[in-house]
């Protein structure tokens, strides 16, 4: 039965997301697995207080300008991304023809069919993953495989909760990995050259509009930006924000901070 959440709701957006996953689930989007993974992203979320904080907009920007220098950027989608966020992700891949790739951990035949399905009827125009070949080496064979026209020729991979072994073995490939994953501890968060620490669905409309703002930049600027970043400093700065916002919470609660 399908559960509608009042906008009334102080979670109204949380709820609401769990309610896309749900629903993502029964339609064989979404892997029982992905549900686990979505929990713990919530706790993330909850901890930074679910906003986009400085640090994530600092490698938004970062991923903006890598993803306009890009000859090949490709955005590896799964089914938790499917079905957070299918509909931003087409548009922001018809907008700026940045190409979506269906790339899933849990693999059946008929999940992967069914979120190119998905994403294909949401609008997206360039949806890969249906032509495989086995492209990544190091990793078990279902995850080898990759499609040749997506992440295979890739110089720039946006990858949305990932698992760290798959980060890594794109990095060995020689490919710059951009990810959005709400842990900032993850191997995933510490392997990528850019790491936004915020939920997808902020972050994807988010990069849709700094790609239009940041286009309009010329290309040294971006190629600055692109140099200037320093991931394990962001990482770093997104550990200090939670301290710092934990502290502030611990003190209203009447705690006094030792010197
Ligand atoms: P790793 O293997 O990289 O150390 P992991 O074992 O946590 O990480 P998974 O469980 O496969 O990897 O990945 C899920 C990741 O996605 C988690 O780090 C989780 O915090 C993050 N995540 C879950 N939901 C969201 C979301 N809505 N937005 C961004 N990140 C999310």
């Amino acid at each position: 039965m399908e559960y509608t959440v009042p906008s009334s709701h102080p979670r109204y957006r949380s709820l609401m997301e769990r309610e896309k996953l749900i629903q993502g689930y029964e339609k064989g989007l979404v892997a029982t697995q992905g549900l686990i993974a979505h929990g713990r992203g919530e706790a993330f979320d909850y901890i930074i207080g679910e906003e986009t904080i400085p640090p994530a907009k600092r490698a938004l920007e970062a991923a903006a300008a890598s993803l306009l220098l890009a000859k090949w950027p490709i955005i590896s989608v799964n089914g938790n991304a499917a079905a957070l966020v299918g509909e931003a992700l087409a548009r922001l891949s018809n907008r700026h023809g940045i190409p979506l790739e269906v790339n899933i951990f849990y693999r059946t035949e008929e999940r992967h069919r069914r979120i190119i399905e998905h994403l294909r009827s949401l609008g997206a125009r360039r949806v890969y993953g249906d032509q495989l070949v086995e492209g990544v080496p190091g990793l078990e064979s279902s995850r080898r495989l990759v499609d040749p026209r997506g992440i295979l020729r890739a110089d720039v991979v946006v990858v949305l909760l990932e698992d760290g072994d798959r980060t890594e073995a794109l990095k060995r490939m020689g490919k710059r990995v951009i990810a959005v994953d709400l842990n900032p501890l993850s191997r995933t968060a510490m392997n990528a050259d850019v790491t936004i620490v915020d939920n997808v669905t902020r972050a994807v409309p988010l990069l849709d509009s700094l790609l239009d703002q940041l286009g309009k930049r010329p290309k040294s600027e971006l190629e600055r930006r692109v140099e200037e970043y320093d991931n394990r400093r962001t990482l770093g700065e997104v550990l200090l924000f939670i301290k710092e916002r934990l502290e502030k919470l611990a003190v209203e609660l009447g705690v006094t901070m030792r010197e």
